[in-house]
């Protein structure tokens, strides 16, 4: 029987046969006297975080040690999927640690965007959640917009602490990560890490200062995200890379707009009124009458409403409906994963439809 190997960086289990999952060392680092895992090695070498991915309950099982901690911790989400990015019961599990919500990727929004309001529905949606919020921040790791002040703040709320830094799969937390690891240590500098065998399951601690740390932990998969049930080609093309152009569809009632044949809203009752689209530029959309639109979709899923492709249409749970009564300002009807509708004059009843687990939501217009 071959013997259990530990990684000397992180302490996983090592394990040679999935590429994405904790623990993961090619064959050949098994030999090794001190062996890391492709994740600790990457960081080691190249300065470089790497994501691996957990289920629900290995995730809670590693993430529940936090609360015996007393720390800060930095919760990454992705503004496009806020409740999908959120890791739900977040604050029952970390006990009483104080928490900095990140909203990542702003990069994306139109400009005329309005981040108060959105960072106070990330502030509801947290609270909801039972999250004993500090602050909000809206960032862009790729881009760096607002780094500097998250870490400042970061800086200010730890007095001295570790900071975890926790995330689903997906919300650009290596991104993040590697953008304050190069931010800290410079381009060149290897930044050293402290290992503590086997006691830290799975966590990369990068030192912070002589006793602190900034802590990775690994990235949730939340099954209510859209990315799990889509091909890697489709979740290319409906995660938005640039600015978003909003699309604008002036509506009767009785209409549909389907959004690939990922989603749909029906225009059930109400005045005409423009249906303001804000999803992946790449992401096709296309207006029919209620009517036709079940017949529609049976025909052409796949094909003319695509994405899905035929590999996302195997993946993908069926769609389920529910219907939302609109009141009389503008609101944005949000598709978790794929982007939100704003109905400019309100007053509407629609019915949406989305993947069964991924659920919509309604929110005051943030533009
Ligand atoms: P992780 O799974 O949470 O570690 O996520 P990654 O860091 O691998 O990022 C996931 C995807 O989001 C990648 O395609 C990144 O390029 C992209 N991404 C990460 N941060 C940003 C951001 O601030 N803006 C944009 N537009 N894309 C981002």
């Amino acid at each position: 029987m071959q013997e259990t190997v530990y990684c000397i960086g992180c302490g996983a289990e090592l394990q040679t046969e999935d590429p994405n999952a904790l623990g993961y060392a090619p064959a050949s680092s098994l030999e090794k006297e001190q062996p890391l895992c492709k994740r600790c090695f990457r960081l080691k070498h190249y300065n470089e975080i790497q994501d691996v991915d957990l289920t629900d309950d290995d995730f809670l099982k590693m993430i529940s040690s936090v609360a015996e901690t007393d720390s800060l911790i930095v919760h990454l989400i992705d503004i496009f999927d806020a409740s999908g990015s959120m890791v739900p019961s977040l604050g029952r599990i970390i006990g009483n640690n104080p928490v900095i919500l990140v909203g990542n990727k702003v990069d994306l929004l139109p400009k005329s965007t309005n981040l108060n309001k959105l960072e106070n529905w990330l502030r509801a949606a947290a609270k909801e959640q039972g999250m004993r919020v500090k602050d909000v921040f809206l960032i862009s790791s790729k881009s760096g917009i607002g780094i500097d002040e998250l870490s400042e703040a970061i800086e200010v709320e730890r007095d001295g602490k570790d900071v975890y830094v926790i995330g689903t799969t997906n919300v650009g937390k290596s991104t993040f990560i590697n953008r304050l690891i190069k931010q800290s240590a410079g381009e060149d500098q290897v930044i050293t890490t402290s290992y503590f065998p086997g006691t830290t399951l799975g966590f990369i601690e990068i030192p912070l200062d002589d006793e602190t740390a900034l802590i990775d932990t690994p990235g949730l998969i939340n099954r209510e995200q859209m990315a799990h049930y889509v091909s890697a080609e489709d979740l290319k093309l409906i995660t938005p890379r640039k600015e978003i152009k909003p699309r604008v569809y002036q509506l009767n009632a009785q209409q549909t707009l389907y959004f690939g044949g990922l989603a749909r809203i029906d225009f059930i009752k109400g005045e005409r009124q423009s249906f303001v689209c804000y999803f992946s530029n790449e992401l096709p959309i296309h207006r029919t009458k209620l009517e036709k639109a079940d017949a529609l979709y049976e025909e052409h899923a796949g094909k003319l409403l695509a994405p899905p492709d035929a590999e996302s249409l195997e993946m993908l749970p069926p769609l389920t409906k529910s219907t939302f009564k609109v009141g009389d300002r503008r609101t944005d009807i949000v598709f978790p994963g794929l982007g939100w509708v704003s109905l400019t004059e309100g007053n509407a009843t629609v019915s949406v439809s989305s993947p069964k687990h991924v659920r919509v939501s309604m929110r005051n217009s943030l533009i």
